[in-house]
């Protein structure tokens, strides 16, 4: 941690680019420490988020040379009040005490269009709850977060923005020497569930109940009036807000095929987002035993256990809350609530895809539209099918077949030429034809289009990024976050984007190491 004060970074006469708050540091010193960032050597800037920027409503000056220094961590903008949070939780299934922002640091929250927006800063030097760790993070793994918070914002799936990404060329030793990098990254809030299990398990209700007073004041306050189902219990409501946004969350990245890779009880946030991307993956083949973070060899985060695991988060969550709910009976039934939720999310997720959208389906025909899904999935696992390509290309095929007369097996080779049991396919093109109606196709089709996106964030497509920065052109960055951002769109010129990975994408193994 350094000692030196940072120089400040404002505009002309000392006036903030950004209208700070700071509704966190309210809350006191036994939530976090604060510290300034550690400076990095010669900060480049890899990538700016413009688009995010405006949105926001912040200014241009945000993105100038001096606000380069703020943003590698050299510089400490006017009005920010850098601080690590504390928090504490499982990793894989065990208990693992204090963990906190290791190298995450938080500079404040600053006014914008949509509201009061936490900026952190990742890999922005050592903090007290570094522990081992020397509080940076690569450039790999930085320009894979990066990219994979606006992929998600362009899937329409609720996740922490990225703002910037500083590379450094100073050294930092993973399993080989790599270079640095920070991301800033921004989010309403970036309590995790962690933060709570850390004062309940140190039976320190005052401050728990603080914390649980100050996420409902501030970011979910629908818990209040959604007391009324739970006699008025506030924390009570904060577990079911929570569990509703996790089931729906779980339910969008399954639909999309997301593999989180790192499902600890200190990576699900709160407010539902999707947060710290470290090994995740996007399917290429469907395999939903697949396992995409190598270090996890039980495979407890595979794709296919995502939602039993997100489940389980919850139950840990629960426990924490338990001392503010004080009726056991009543957590236990909030957390029914995802049994439910959940496959009722996920049903909608997967018939959305298959242009199923009515929101008045009866039981039973949600129950046949399930058996459809399934016979498909299996189908697919059984051939380890791109499960993007598959999706988009019978988004594309429904359209084509919406204008023929009658539907023929020759209208459907978009699809049947991904796999090799061609007869199998063809027969639940029939069933599913059956159920849809061809006169539905041409409006099921325009809408699978904007549900079944053509590019996603595929590990060969960050690779090259990676590689190319490395090498110092930072150029694919932009491409790809051009690309993902509309990921619906037909961007003609990059076919090769949504093509089939080649063939060394399959050696491609992503470490936890970040
Ligand atoms: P993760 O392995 O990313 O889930 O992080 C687990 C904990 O380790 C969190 O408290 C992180 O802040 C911390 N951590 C991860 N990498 C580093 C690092 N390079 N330096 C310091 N802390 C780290
Ligand atoms: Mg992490």
């Amino acid at each position: 941690m350094s000692s030196s004060p940072l120089a400040p970074v404002s505009h002309t006469h000392d006036l903030p680019v950004l209208d700070w708050t700071h509704r966190l540091t309210q809350l006191g010193p036994r939530f976090f420490t604060p510290l300034q960032p550690t400076p990095v050597a010669a900060p480049r800037w890899a990538a700016r988020n413009e688009a995010l920027r405006a949105e926001l409503g912040w200014p241009n000056a945000l993105f100038d040379d001096d606000h380069l220094q703020a943003f590698a961590g050299n510089a400490i903008m006017v009005g920010s009040q850098p601080l690590a949070t504390v928090y504490s939780g499982h990793q894989f299934g065990q208990w693992a005490g204090q963990l906190g922002d290791g190298r995450a640091i938080w500079l404040g929250e600053a006014a914008s269009a949509q509201g009061p927006q936490e900026i952190q800063l990742k890999g922005a030097g050592r903090t007290p709850y570094s522990r081992g760790g020397d509080g940076r993070a690569v450039l790999r793994s930085s320009i894979r977060e990066y990219l994979c918070s606006e992929a998600m914002h362009g899937l329409g799936i609720p996740t922490t923005r990225a703002l910037s990404l500083v590379a450094s060329p100073e050294p930092v030793r993973r399993e080989t020497l790599e270079t640095a990098a920070v991301v800033a990254r921004v989010a309403p809030s970036f309590l995790r569930f962690g933060h709570f299990e850390h004062f309940s398990a140190q039976g320190d209700t005052d401050s728990l109940r603080l914390l649980a007073d100050h996420a409902i004041a501030h970011h979910l306050s629908e818990c209040r009036e959604r007391a009324v189902l739970w006699q008025g219990n506030v924390y009570a409501a904060l577990l079911d807000e929570v569990q509703e946004r996790t089931a729906r969350l779980l339910a969008q990245w399954q639909g999309v095929g997301f593999c989180h890779g790192v499902m600890n009880t200190v990576t699900l946030s709160l407010l539902g987002l999707s947060i710290d991307y470290g090994p995740f993956q996007f399917w290429d083949g469907f395999d939903p035993g697949h396992i995409c973070n190598h270090s996890d060899h039980q495979g407890r985060y595979a794709y296919g256990r995502q939602p039993n695991v997100a489940y389980w988060n919850l139950y840990c969550l629960a426990q924490a809350l338990a001392p503010l709910i004080d009726d056991q009976d009543m957590t236990l039934q909030v957390l029914e609530g995802y049994k439910t939720l959940f496959p009722r999310c996920l049903g909608d997720a997967m018939r959305a895809k298959l242009g199923l959208v009515d929101a008045l389906a009866s039981e039973s025909e949600r129950e046949a539209d399930w058996t459809l899904v399934e016979d498909l999935m299996q189908l697919m696992a059984a051939e380890k099918v791109d499960f993007t390509l598959f999706w988009r290309q019978l988004s594309q095929a429904v359209v084509q077949q919406s204008t023929a007369s009658t539907l023929t097996n020759a209208g459907w080779s978009a699809v049947t030429d991904l796999v090799l049991d061609r007869p199998r396919l063809l027969k639940w093109l029939a069933r599913y034809s059956e159920r849809a109606g061809q006169n539905n196709f041409a409006a099921m089709g325009q809408q699978m289009l904007r549900t079944n996106p053509k590019f996603v964030l595929r590990n060969h497509l960050a690779e090259t990024a990676i590689r190319q920065a490395q090498a110092g052109d930072f150029s694919e960055i932009d491409t790809l976050y051009n690309l993902l951002k509309s990921p619906f769109d037909e961007h003609p010129s990059f076919e090769a984007y949504a093509d089939l990975p080649p063939d060394w994408a399959g050696q491609l193994e992503i470490s936890c190491s970040s």
